[in-house]
C-alpha cells in the first residue's frame, strides 16, 4: 500500500522496520515470557523520535503526522505487541491530551521529556467498577483551599509501573456523574500516589498493567488538565486517538501472523510436498491477507482524517474494531497453519494469539466500538 504513502512516511516505515527487526525481534519472545519491560528498547525508540512522532519539534516532537505514527506502531508491533502498546499508550493517551488540552505551561513542563522518551506516561481512567462505563469513576478530587485532594484506586494503567507522568481521571462533582469528571496530571513520587497490584496477564506481558492508588494526594490547582468538569470529554477525545494506536498494534500482530504462516507453509513438508501446495492452506493465507489489508485501509483513513482535523470518532472505532478482529482471525489461522507446533512456545504464533486478544478489549471493547458506530449512524 506504499502508493498511499508519502516519501517521508515510507522512509519512516523503513527505518522503524529495520530498528524493530534488528533490535526488538530477537528479544521479544524472551522479554514477553519473563514479563520484562524493554527499558533499553524504549530508550532507543526515544532517541529515534518514536515516542513523539506526531507532535511539533517546538515541544521536542518529530514533526510528523498520524499516518507516520500508525506505520511506526504497526512496524514495532509486528515484532513485539508489548512494545507497540507501550509506545501507543504513552503517545496517544498521555502526550496527545497534554498537547491538545494542556495550558502552555503544562506543555512546556511535560512534553519535552515525554516526546523524547526521557519520561514515560500512563493514562488512568479505568477502575474496578468503571470499565466500559468509564463515567462511573469513584475516585474523587476535592478542592481544599488552593489544593486538589485525590482519593481512590484506579486499575489497569498500561505503563503504570514505569511511568513518571500520569493522566488520571477523577470525579470533581459526583452529583453530576459524567458531567462532574475532570482530568489531572500527576507526577511520579507525589506523596500518597503509588503503584498497587501489577496484573499477571494472558499476553503483552512485557508491558506493565498497574493499579494506581491515591491516598490524600495533594495536587496544586494547576494540575487540572483541560476545563473543570470536562474531563469525560478529555477522556473520550483521547480514546479516539488511542484507538488508532491499538488498531495499528493489531495490524502489526496480524502481519506477523501472516508472514510467519507463509514462511512456515513453504518450509513444512507433508505428503512429500510443502503444505503451501494445499488449497486449504492457500485459502487461509488469502483470507488472512484480505482481513489485514481491509483493516489497514480503515486505519489509514482514520489516521488521515485525524491529520486533517476532521471528526474521526466513528472511523477510529471502525478501524479498531476491524483491525482487532483481523488480528484475532490471523493469529488463529497462523496457529492452524503451524499445526501442533503452533501450539508450542517453539514458534511465535502462540504469542501473536495471546497478544491479539487484548486488542478486542482495551480502549473500548468490540461491543463498545459497535455501540459508538451504531450511535453515530442512528443519530
Ligand atoms: C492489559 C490491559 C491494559 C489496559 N490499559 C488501560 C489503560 O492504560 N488505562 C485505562 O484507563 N484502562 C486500561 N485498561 C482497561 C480497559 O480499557 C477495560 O478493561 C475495558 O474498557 C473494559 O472494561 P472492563 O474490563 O471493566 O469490562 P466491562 O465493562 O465490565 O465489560 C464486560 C463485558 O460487558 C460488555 N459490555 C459492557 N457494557 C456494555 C454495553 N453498554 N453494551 C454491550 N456490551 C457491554 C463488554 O463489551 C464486555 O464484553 C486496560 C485493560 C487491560 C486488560
Amino acid at each position: 500500500m506504499n502508493y498511499l504513502l508519502t516519501e517521508e512516511q515510507i522512509m519512516l516505515k523503513e527505518m522503524v522496520h529495520k530498528f524493530a527487526k534488528e533490535r526488538i525481534g530477537p528479544v521479544a519472545a524472551d522479554n514477553e515470557r519473563n514479563h520484562r519491560f524493554p527499558a533499553d528498547i524504549i530508550k532507543e525508540a526515544g532517541e529515534l523520535g518514536l515516542m513523539g512522532i506526531a507532535y511539533p519539534s517546538d515541544y521536542g516532537g518529530a514533526d510528523m503526522d498520524y499516518i507516520s505514527y500508525m506505520l511506526a506502531v504497526e512496524e514495532v508491533s509486528r515484532w513485539c505487541a508489548s512494545t507497540g502498546v507501550i509506545i501507543s499508550a504513552h503517545s496517544s493517551l498521555v502526550c496527545d491530551p497534554i498537547y491538545r488540552f494542556g495550558t502552555e505551561e503544562q506543555k512546556q513542563k511535560y512534553l519535552p521529556d515525554l516526546l523524547s522518551g526521557n519520561k514515560i506516561g500512563a493514562f488512568s481512567l479505568s477502575e474496578s467498577g468503571a470499565g466500559s462505563d468509564a463515567g462511573a469513576t469513584k475516585t474523587t478530587a476535592v478542592l481544599q483551599g488552593d489544593k486538589w485532594i485525590l482519593n481512590g484506586a484506579k486499575l489497569w494503567a498500561t505503563n503504570g509501573n514505569e511511568a513518571e507522568v500520569y493522566i488520571l481521571i477523577a470525579s470533581t462533582d459526583p452529583s453530576q456523574k459524567v458531567k462532574g469528571i475532570s482530568a489531572f496530571i500527576i507526577e511520579k513520587g507525589t506523596p500518597g500516589c503509588y503503584v498497587g497490584k501489577l496484573e499477571r496477564k494472558l499476553g503483552i506481558k512485557s508491558s506493565s498493567t498497574a493499579e494506581i492508588i491515591l491516598e490524600n494526594v495533594e495536587l496544586p490547582k494547576e494540575a487540572l488538565l483541560g476545563e473543570l468538569n470536562k474531563g469525560f470529554k478529555v477522556a473520550m477525545v483521547t480514546l479516539d486517538g488511542g484507538r488508532l494506536g491499538i488498531a495499528s498494534q493489531a495490524l502489526g500482530i496480524a502481519r506477523a501472523a501472516i508472514e510467519d504462516a507463509i514462511k512456515y507453509s513453504k518450509e513444512r513438508f507433508q505428503f512429500d510436498q510443502p503444505i503451501s501446495n494445499f488449497q486449504a492452506i492457500q485459502w487461509m493465507i488469502a483470507d488472512m491477507w484480505v482481513r489485514y489489508e481491509a483493516a489497514w485501509l480503515l486505519t489509514w483513513r482514520a489516521s488521515k482524517m485525524k491529520n486533517e482535523g476532521m471528526d474521526y470518532s466513528r472511523e477510529a472505532a471502525m478501524a479498531k474494531l476491524d483491525a482487532s478482529e483481523a488480528a484475532m482471525f490471523c493469529a488463529n489461522k497462523a496457529i492452524q497453519i503451524h499445526g501442533g507446533f503452533g501450539y508450542t512456545e517453539d514458534f511465535n504464533a502462540e504469542r501473536y494469539y495471546r497478544d491479539a486478544k487484548i486488542t478486542e478489549i482495551y480502549e473500548g471493547t468490540s461491543e463498545i466500538q459497535r455501540l459508538v458506530i451504531a450511535r453515530s449512524l442512528l443519530k
